[in-house]
């Protein structure tokens, strides 16, 4: 019997713009789709108004009103958590960004919610929001100069990101080929596909899991974050690699999962999952 889990999941709209329902509500379809445990990573808000998501600029809100509304996150779930024991594990987690000022907000935030853990997520490089948009996208690149430089800026602010927190689970480790049609090819350029091994190694040394996205599939790509080759480096590796629906609402709760397990016991990885490590 495979344990139905999910390390990365159950954004709400009771505290996310970009998502659909309430908290309690999609942790009660957790319970009713049988999940032994599911860590409910909500994003951190962003420390200051440049740095709202271009998508929830038109809802109006100030970082201000968004910090306030991420500390009730945090009190509504340890709540959850407690109201839910008998019925499912719930882990407290939030998931972060990673751009200039991350580091003490991060901090600031694992004090104010007092998560089960965190996972590490890079959405942004130079500053733009590099997973919004094909433009966006564009502009990243544009502002390496080119998309194997895009790539390695990525995978370096990754490991910079592992370095300062251990995040127990590494959120969509390459979003970085979102709107790369050729990314196949990129991901094995040598510069780059070094530091997807670095990367690995570091995540193995220090016992961490990689999200094993599902929500690609939803968003139109072709297989889940991680891409088959990385898989199967983390699987040689004995690394841990554990589904993230990535829901986003009552509707994502458990999305490709069948799917998810297909690719995972083709490839021979370990079905029994880690659970994230306690955050330090
Ligand atoms: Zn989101
Ligand atoms: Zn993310």
């Amino acid at each position: 019997m495979i344990q139905k889990v999910s390390v990365h999941g159950g954004h709400s709209a009771s505290y996310c713009f970009h998502a659909k329902d309430a908290l309690e509500d999609i942790i009660l379809t957790y319970i009713k789709a049988g999940y032994s445990w599911v860590g409910i990573t909500e994003h951190m808000p962003p420390i200051s108004d440049k740095w709202i998501y271009s998508f929830e600029r038109p809802f109006g809100w100030n970082a201000i009103r968004m910090k306030d509304s991420f500390r009730r996150y945090g009190d509504r779930l340890h709540y959850l958590k407690e109201k839910y024991r008998n019925d499912i594990e719930i882990l407290v987690a939030f998931e972060t960004e990673w751009y200039e000022g991350c580091l003490e907000a991060i901090e600031y935030w694992i004090h104010a919610i007092k998560p089960d853990y965190i996972v590490g997520s890079v959405h942004h490089m130079a500053g733009i929001e590099m997973d919004t948009s094909p433009k966006t996208y564009g502009q990243c690149i544009s502002a390496y100069g080119s998309k194997q430089a895009l790539y390695c800026a990525y995978f370096d602010a990754q490991y910079a990101l592992m370095e300062a927190f251990n995040p127990s689970v590494i959120g969509h480790m390459d979003l970085v080929r979102i709107f790369d049609a050729e990314y196949k090819k990129t991901l094995l350029l040598p510069d780059v596909w070094e530091r997807i091994e670095r990367n690995l190694a570091y995540v193995k040394q220090h016992n961490l899991i990689l999200d094993f996205n599902l929500r690609a599939l939803v968003k139109g790509q072709p297989e889940p974050y991680i891409s088959l080759p990385i898989l199967n480096k983390a699987i040689e590796m004995d690394v841990a690699v554990v589904p993230g629906d990535d829901s986003h609402g009552i509707g994502g709760v458990g999305n490709y999962w069948e799917k998810g397990i297909e690719i995972l016991s083709a490839n021979k990885a370990r079905l029994n999952w880690n659970k994230p490590n306690a955050i330090l």
